[in-house]
């Protein structure tokens, strides 16, 4: 058993009622306009909010900022071939600029993508260099109810019928990304990764695998994938991470650190190419748009993430979590996923049709109820796509404890209790780019 004592602590603090009410306002009812002073317990993300440890803190002091051959870069390789099974790494400032990096030498106009669900900014960078992104999720993954051990995976006949829709010569990359975010943060198996390879071979396609989450991954693999009881958690992440050509990997989520990202490969040519878009786009190759601190950190987060006790003590304090609300009466999407917990928005105010925004009204009611913050990931984050009204609870690293859990759910259930005097809202003003809405948009509730 593994638990954390506190060395350094953060105030935080539940501002007045009046004070949460006028804050929503003025942030046009859009949290992610809301000043983070403002909020108790702060759930919009797991990326890049969580504690590091005393090994990690100390590693910072050691950063070596040498422009080139930096002591730190050594370091993150050394990780990244130990934890994770790759020899060639390029840093990067965060993972969108592994994605930048990797996928502008992999795509170009007209290609096609498979992945089984594309993030949304692994979304914009395939669209950006001209290729059309297709999520290819198994049956029941968007279903909040559905059972299902691995309900991330990808689905091979999805990718078929895309295959023989556009012809094999248009997909030249194929995705993996393992925990499988956008879908509620669900697992993929070590088998349907070797399908996907098998697949990638026989259309001649690069395979990449999106490695965000690839502890959280692999703890689950363990629990759910008989073959893999008895490994350790790092060997079965290196076991389903050398099927891929390459990974992409943000630091901000299993590097344990808050900031950094990197490319990873054992392909020499793929690597020099990446290299070259990094040293335009990023930084010098041996710090990647990091300071060196933080690329010390981001190398001893990667070795901690993977550690037995770290690992599972994540998983079920995510479990204990859904436990709580499910135990408080608040419809939650299950199983739960490796980072967040997802509540269903539409189960929980089903007086709001999806044009009034229930996942929104139920973030902003956690808010102003408890100071909580969450994200909408439904019909205001999505238009015009058929998703379940989902709110994303997402658990930042070693961060909070039992008894803020506790308050989300006490806040959640107070909420639930008076369900029908929450009304839905109508967007006010929006940004240009509709895949970006949910960033920027203004609200207003539609009873005013
Ligand atoms: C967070 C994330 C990214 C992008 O990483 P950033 O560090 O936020 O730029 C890419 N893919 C997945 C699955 C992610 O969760």
């Amino acid at each position: 058993m593994v638990a954390y004592r506190s060395k350094v602590v953060e105030r935080i603090e539940l501002p007045a009622r009046e004070r949460r009410e006028r804050a929503l306002e003025e942030a046009g009812y859009n949290v992610f306009e809301l000043p983070s002073e403002d909020v108790y317990i702060d759930l919009l993300t797991d990326s890049g909010t969580g504690a590091m440890s005393d090994a990690q803190w100390a590693a910072l002091m050691r950063g070596d900022e040498s422009y080139a051959g930096s002591r730190s870069f050594d370091e993150l390789e050394s990780a990244v071939a130990e934890v994770m099974g790759f020899s060639r790494v390029v840093p990067t400032h965060q993972g969108r600029g592994a994605e930048n990096v990797l996928y502008g030498a992999l795509l170009s106009d007209g290609d096609v993508v498979p992945n089984n669900t594309h993030f949304d900014t692994t979304r914009a960078h395939v669209a950006n260099q001209g290729a059309d992104p297709v999520d290819c999720p198994v049956a029941g993954a968007r279903d909040p109810t559905a059972d299902g051990e691995f309900k991330g995976n990808f689905s091979l006949e999805r990718a078929r019928e895309v295959v023989d829709d556009v012809g094999a010569e248009r997909v030249p990359l194929v995705i993996q990304t393992i925990t499988n975010n956008s879908a509620a943060g669900q697992p993929v198996s070590v088998e349907n990764t070797r399908q996907v390879r098998e697949f990638a071979d026989r259309i001649d396609a690069t395979f990449v695998i999106d490695a965000c989450r690839f502890a959280e991954n692999a703890a689950f693999v363990r629990r759910r994938e008989d073959e893999f009881a008895d490994y350790a958690i790092d060997e079965i992440a290196r076991e389903q991470l050398r099927h891929a050509d390459a990974v992409v990997m943000s630091g901000k989520k299993d590097g344990l650190a808050n900031a950094g990202g990197f490319v990873a490969t054992d392909d020499a040519d793929l690597f020099e190419r990446c290299k070259q878009r990094a040293i335009l786009y990023e930084g010098f190759p041996t710090y990647g748009g990091m300071s060196g601190r933080d690329v010390a950190a981001m190398a001893v987060g990667l070795r901690e993430a993977v550690e037995e006790g770290y690992v599972t003590d994540r998983l079920e304090e995510i479990q204990a979590f859904a436990d709580l609300l499910e135990d408080a009466g608040v419809p939650v999407y299950t199983p739960p996923g490796g980072h967040a917990v997802y509540l269903d928005a539409g189960a929980a105010l089903p007086h709001l049709d999806a044009a009034d925004f229930p996942g929104q009204a139920l973030v902003c009611e956690l808010y102003r109820e408890g100071g909580v913050r969450g994200v909408e990931l439904g019909s205001f984050a999505f238009p015009d796509t058929d998703r379940p009204e989902l709110v994303r609870l997402a658990v930042p690293r070693r961060t909070y404890h039992g008894e803020h859990f506790e308050h989300v759910a006490d806040t959640a259930a107070a909420v639930l209790e008076k369900r029908e005097s929450v009304s839905g809202l109508e967007v006010v003003s929006e940004p240009a780019n509709p895949e970006l809405r949910h960033f920027t948009a203004a609200l207003a509730p539609l009873s005013d």
